[in-house]
């Protein structure tokens, strides 16, 4: 029997148990910085199923080897969803992980638990075939992934010095196989203007005067001053923020903010998307500032980046891709 027949074998076989373990996931409320119960639950799971190795980083991230051979693999599924909403947007309970007519149902069965509990049971089923002679296979729990997507990869890489030669990413993509996606970064734009008496404005600079012509610049960058390709499509920028002040309700307003949500396509990078601010604001006395996010983690550990996520996108052709596809 082939491999490929043997593998969907003992998927069948291992449907409910995959199910199951879905269920145990999405029943943990788990929040970005709250995945501590979470990560001891897939702890649990892995072990359960065979992992060679399980341990949780100081982050948090929970990760599994399988395997100790020459070319390293990761499988990755962030345990961290969003929050509930509206209670009475929903049929059924979020958190029940109600198992019924084929389907898990509660907030993070799709993004990302689902992807969680069936790398378990990959795991279960490399170690029953013996597959993993040649192989490293880190399968990872991820954390603060709705907060800071790749916060979790950085440390990974950065602090426990994973660098695997493939990833796959078990994001929800209706089981298409997506080799790329835009990249991203938050911009704020300062405006320092001049206070005057709100009898005079002439005598002052107002920052938001300033702020909104810049506004409307952005405005028009985005129809048309942005970077297009055939494969991830066209850059985009908008404003998600728009904050100001003034001394006095009664006086010219003398600082502004804008906050830029940009999505970066091939070709454009925090450079030429820092620079593309920096000509609009030319001439104004502005200031254009990359954000940086920083937060504690469930396990007390502060870690933060820049907030500034590159496009990526790999070819047709590659190995993985083919080999998935
Ligand atoms: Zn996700």
């Amino acid at each position: 029997m082939s491999i490929a027949k043997q593998i969907l074998d003992l998927s069948e076989k291992y449907r409910d148990y995959t199910a199951e373990n879905l269920s145990k996931l999405v029943k943990i409320y788990s929040l970005s910085m709250q995945e501590g119960d979470v990560a001891a639950e897939l702890v649990r799971q892995m072990e359960e199923a065979g992992f060679d190795e399980v341990w949780t980083d100081p982050l948090g991230n929970v990760i599994g080897r399988i395997g100790n051979g020459k070319k390293v693999l990761a499988i990755d599924g962030h345990i961290d969803t969003v929050d509930l909403g509206n209670r009475e947007d929903w049929d059924l309970e979020p958190l029940s992980g109600l198992i019924k007519d084929g389907y898990v149902h509660g907030r993070g069965t799709v993004d990302q638990k689902g992807g969680v509990a069936a790398f378990v049971t990959a795991g279960r089923i490399i170690k029953e075939l013996g597959l993993d002679n040649d192989i490293t296979l880190y399968c990872t729990g991820t954390i603060m992934e709705e907060d800071c997507d790749g916060l979790c990869w950085k440390y990974m890489v950065e602090e426990n010095k994973i660098k695997p030669d493939y990833v796959i990413i078990t994001e929800p993509t209706n089981t298409n196989i997506y080799r790329g996606h835009r990249g991203r970064m938050e911009i704020h734009a300062h405006f320092y203007g001049l206070s005057s008496h709100g009898s005079a404005p002439e005598r002052g600079k107002n920052a938001i005067y300033m702020a909104a012509r810049a506004a409307l610049d952005i405005e028009k960058l985005n129809e048309d001053g942005l970077k297009d390709d055939d494969f991830l499509g066209k850059g985009s920028i908008t404003l998600s923020e728009f904050v100001s002040n003034s001394p006095s309700l009664c006086a010219v307003s003398d600082y502004a903010r804008i906050h830029c949500d940009r999505r970066l396509t091939v070709g454009e990078t925090k450079e030429s998307s820092v620079k593309e601010i920096e000509e609009i604001v030319k001439g104004m006395k502005a200031k254009v500032e990359v954000l940086h996010y920083e937060v504690e983690s469930y396990t007390g550990l502060t870690y933060g980046m820049e907030k500034y996520y590159p496009t990526w996108a790999i070819s047709e052709s590659e190995e993985i891709v083919q080999t998935g596809a």
